[in-house]
């Protein structure tokens, strides 16, 4: 690997394809830093629901005032922070996923939240996760790669992971949140979810962990001489 160079890989997909645990083990793995970036919009999400932020005008009218901060626990885990308030298991709760996804169509948003990312990957070696690295954020991403998996399989391991949390929900209304969001994210004007041109697409359905997990380290050592 080259030591001067600063490696970024691109991990884009719907909600739930496993993107987030799969990108953490992974840069863990080849001593890359994770950046979650649903965490980013999470966080915008959360300080709209706090300041009845409903519409465009009165969520681009609260950015202004919003202070985003981010570091790394010494678990390597992405901490969040509003306004120097620490939102890191706040922002995991089922109504900030839908927030998230609203603000998250907004030009004003997105623009707002662009260059934090962009300098994000100009500080280490990243490995990215969210909607639109591969095509808007990092364009020139050394590795990019689409996940993705059946609606069901994604709402089963996001019920999973809310009943290990503590925050279980009815399935069935979380199989429907996760079509709504998908509809919201591949249809929105704003850098729409979808694969990049040159982005490998791999769709985990019916994969165990490690299966997808192997998968992903071999297109990115196939790519970067690790
Ligand atoms: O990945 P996660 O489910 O935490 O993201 C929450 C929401 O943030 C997504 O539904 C999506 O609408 C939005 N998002 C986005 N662009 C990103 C990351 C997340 O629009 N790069």
């Amino acid at each position: 690997m080259d030591k001067d160079k600063t490696y970024a890989i691109a991990i884009d997909g719907p909600s739930g394809a496993g993107k987030s645990s799969l990108a953490r083990t992974a840069a863990r793995e080849i001593g890359f830093v994770y950046v979650d970036t649903g965490a980013i919009y999470r966080t915008v999400g959360w300080a709209a629901l706090c300041r009845g932020a409903e519409d465009a005008a009165a969520v681009a009218a609260l950015l202004p005032e919003t202070r985003i901060s981010m570091d790394y626990g010494a678990d390597g885990a992405q901490r969040m922070y509003l306004n120097g308030e620490d939102v890191s298991e706040k922002i995991r709760l089922p109504e900030v996923s839908m927030a998230a996804s609203r603000v998250s169509a907004l030009p004003e948003v997105r623009s707002f939240l662009l260059d934090m990312q962009r300098s994000l990957a100009e500080q280490s070696r990243v490995i990215m996760d969210g909607r639109d690295i591969g095509t808007v954020v990092l364009p020139r991403a050394d590795v990019k790669i689409f996940l993705t998996a059946s609606v069901e399989d994604r709402a089963r391991r996001r019920y999973q992971e809310l009943c290990q949390r503590g925050t279980a929900k009815d399935f069935d209304q979380l199989l429907r949140e996760i079509e709504q969001r998908d509809y919201n994210d591949t249809h929105r004007a704003a850098a729409p979810l979808r694969p990049a041109e040159d982005a490998v697409v791999l769709d985990t359905t019916g994969n165990t962990f490690q299966q997808s997990l192997r998968q992903i380290l071999d297109i990115i050592r196939e790519r970067i001489a690790l």
